[in-house]
């Protein structure tokens, strides 16, 4: 008796811890998928395909008119087939910049850092730079053997130039310039950014503000370029109309001119999520967003992080405080809010906050959620809880379907009804809980037993039953008789009952419901085959009519 109860027991707590494992992961399981999802963003370092997506629609929808005040110089197919193959003597530049007088800054977008076969036309460029008085000139960075390298133009030109700034544009990770730094520099972000130093900004000045190095290449002040609204780009004239032009030229009087390559297989062009642009084009719009205070500030890797996980991080502690009912609406409210907060951000305050992937990351995991919980909430309404079988609700739900589909009335179908000998004695003698666990393991025994089209089911108390929806006579027959048989070889010791053991009668019906009848008729049949197995010794199987399975001799 005692061993008995040590089983019991021990069984129990293992029922219990399996069962605290599962609320455990069904409290944080989706919370949990939500912070690693998140780690894995802030890994992706923060702006995902989807957070570049909804930045590429906010800048649409604020993307102004492009500025009338720059004014492109284009060497172009037409320059080229006029002016001969890349590159052009230097001189050609000095006699452009000749005719460029008037505008307030002409950027010169090329790269001008190997002294030329004339050493005097390099000259010359020099000095019209010094007559111009207002030309900028870019430097680069360029690997060499692994190694950023700041390749500046010739000093002559430097010396000349009234400003210089580095070229220093990012791809993010679906290959579209989006983004530049306002300083960078090898070892320290010393320079501006080519763009901006065409407004003015002083030559060597290290910025404040945070740096982050690459390698030895440093750049601070991270900024998004809003890009104009594409169809209208900047007034462009063609490099050799300009070259050819006498006198003053209205179009670039007072403006900021840049003069760079727009052909295309000149490799200086690029994917933006406009179009694809020329470098020059995209500087272009860079000293847009500068001039009119447009550009979209961002935040460093440490501040992105936080950013990214005090939302997944608050989303696992309130979690379980959230009624399951109510995570939906919660999820989907705190999704909304923190899209809000990136269109806001946006808008009012010109910083971009790349949120939308942990929102789609939470409205996704709440809908997984909600749906695991509503196959969860369907499958407990439908089971037993005690014994893991069917539910009365369940067994009429599926009767009624068996009978209700398409030629169901003419298919038999097969009801056994089980109802434990003297268990009341059982529990007498050993206590509700013992007898719970028989409950338990009958049911175990009738799912071992059941076929997958049918349906193992508790229906009252002590009583089961077995549904099988298109079984013949002898099939069913054989289940009802092998429940019988294997619960009465598991042998569990019931003094009061006969032969000393837990045993079950069963009644067994197996016929059509036919066109007028229900499945009420068939359930009294089944019920009064259990009656005559009760009446006639039980422990045996009684098939509505007649007796099939004489009485066992465990039971007689
Ligand atoms: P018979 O062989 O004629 O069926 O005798 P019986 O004692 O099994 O039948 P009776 O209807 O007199 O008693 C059924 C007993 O089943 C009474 C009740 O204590 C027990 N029972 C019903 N539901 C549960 C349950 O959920 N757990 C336990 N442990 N016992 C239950
Ligand atoms: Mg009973
Ligand atoms: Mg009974």
């Amino acid at each position: 008796m005692r061993l008995i109860i040590m089983r019991l027991n021990s069984k129990r707590s293992r029922y219990l811890a399996k069962h605290r494992t599962l609320a455990w992961l069904r409290r944080h399981g989706m919370p949990i998928v939500v912070m690693l999802l998140t780690i894995a963003v802030i890994l992706h370092q923060g702006s995902t395909r989807i957070d570049l997506w909804l930045l590429d629609g906010l800048s649409e929808l604020k993307a102004s008119p492009s500025s009338d005040d720059i004014v492109i110089v284009a060497i172009d197919e037409r320059s080229l087939s006029q002016l001969g193959s890349w590159p052009w003597p230097r001189e050609l530049h000095a006699h452009l910049l000749d005719r460029l007088h008037g505008a307030r800054a002409v950027a010169l977008d090329l790269i001008i850092a190997d002294p030329s076969p004339q050493p005097e036309s390099d000259l010359e460029l020099a000095r019209a730079m010094r007559r111009h008085g207002h030309v900028y000139l870019p430097i680069v960075v360029e690997n060499a053997e692994g190694k950023p390298k700041e390749v500046a133009p010739l000093p002559a030109l430097v010396a000349a130039a009234k400003g210089l700034g580095t070229l220093d544009f990012e791809r993010d990770s679906d290959g579209l310039i989006r983004r530049f730094y306002l300083h960078s520099g090898l070892g320290a972000p010393v320079w501006p950014a080519f763009a901006t130093s065409v407004l003015g900004t002083t030559r060597k000045a290290v910025p404040p503000g945070s740096m982050a190095t690459l390698d030895g290449w440093a750049r601070s002040g991270e900024r998004q370029i809003p890009y104009f609204s594409g169809k209208v780009g900047y007034p462009t004239l063609s490099y050799v109309d300009v070259l050819g032009s006498t006198g003053n030229i209205d179009a670039i009087q007072g403006k900021i001119v840049y003069v760079g390559v727009t052909v295309r297989g000149m490799g200086d062009v690029y994917r933006t999520p406009v179009s694809d642009m020329p470098g020059v084009v995209i500087n272009a719009a860079a000293t847009q967003g500068a001039m009119e205070g447009s550009l979209i500030k961002t935040l460093d890797a440490d501040w992105l992080t936080w950013l990214l996980l005090c939302p997944a991080l608050l989303w696992l502690l309130v979690h379980p405080f959230i009624r399951p009912t109510s995570v939906l609406a919660v999820g989907c409210g705190a999704a909304l809010a923190l899209l809000l907060c990136s269109v806001t951000a946006y808008f009012a305050f010109r910083f971009w906050l790349p949120l939308a992937s942990l929102a789609l990351i939470l409205l996704v995991s709440v809908l997984v959620e909600s749906i695991i919980d509503q196959q969860r909430f369907k499958k407990l309404a439908l089971t037993d809880a005690l014994t893991g079988v069917g539910n009365r609700l369940c067994f009429n739900e599926s009767f009624r379907s068996a009978i209700n589909m398409p030629n169901g009335r003419q298919r038999p179908i097969g009801l056994m009804i089980l109802d434990i000998d003297n268990f009341k004695l059982y529990n007498d003698h050993f206590g509700h809980a013992a007898g719970d666990d028989v409950l338990r393991r009958v049911g175990s025994v009738l799912l071992a037993a059941c076929p997958r089209k049918g349906l193992a089911a508790r229906i009252g108390g002590e009583e089961f039953a077995i549904l099988l929806p298109g079984a013949g006579k002898g099939e069913m027959n054989a289940v009802a008789e092998s429940v019988r048989a294997n619960l009465e070889a598991l042998r569990i010791p019931h003094p009061a009952n006969g032969g000393g053991i837990v045993t079950c009668s069963v009644g067994v019906v197996c016929r059509a419901v036919g066109a007028e009848g229900n499945q009420r008729e068939l359930f009294v049949e089944a019920d009064e085959a259990l009656y005559e197995a009760k009446k006639n010794g039980r422990n045996q199987v009684r098939v509505a009519g007649r007796t099939i399975v004489p009485v066992s001799p465990a039971a007689a």
